[in-house]
């Protein structure tokens, strides 16, 4: 199993490690539900999270392929406006997920992928 855990970061906010991407921190203590989603095991401060607790789809109003295919275009580059356009988003909900996902944003998009193939008829790992 390659668990490629570099785009998250602790989010305890006590944490020393806090907002730390790739550090060393963290490591997959469980699997939940059905998509196999990990919890995340932070050895600074023992928190346990979500994994999706890290990423721009934690939380979010929006449908997964959404957001997926609003990263693929903050990943290659197209404009704030060009991608509200394209997408069918509003361009402050592509600043906020631009601003959330940052030089991650192909990172996360190829994740976001993997997390949902039941939602594009592929992509299974
Ligand atoms: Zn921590």
């Amino acid at each position: 199993m390659d668990d490629d855990l570099s785009i998250f970061c602790c989010q305890n906010l006590d944490c020393p490690d806090y907002g730390k991407r790739d550090h060393g921190n963290l490591s997959v203590c469980a699997r939940y539900g059905k998509h196999r989603r990990r919890l995340l095991y932070c050895k600074s401060c023992q928190a346990r999270f979500s994994e999706r607790k890290g990423t721009p789809l934690f939380d979010s109003r929006l449908p997964p392929d959404k957001v997926v295919s609003l990263l693929a275009h903050i990943a290659e580059g197209v404009g704030v406006r060009s991608t509200a356009r394209l997408v069918g988003v509003t361009k402050d909900t592509v600043a906020r997920y631009g601003l959330l996902a940052g030089d991650h944003a192909a990172a996360l998009h190829d994740e976001l992928v993997a997390f949902s193939p039941q939602d594009h008829g592929g992509a299974v790992r």
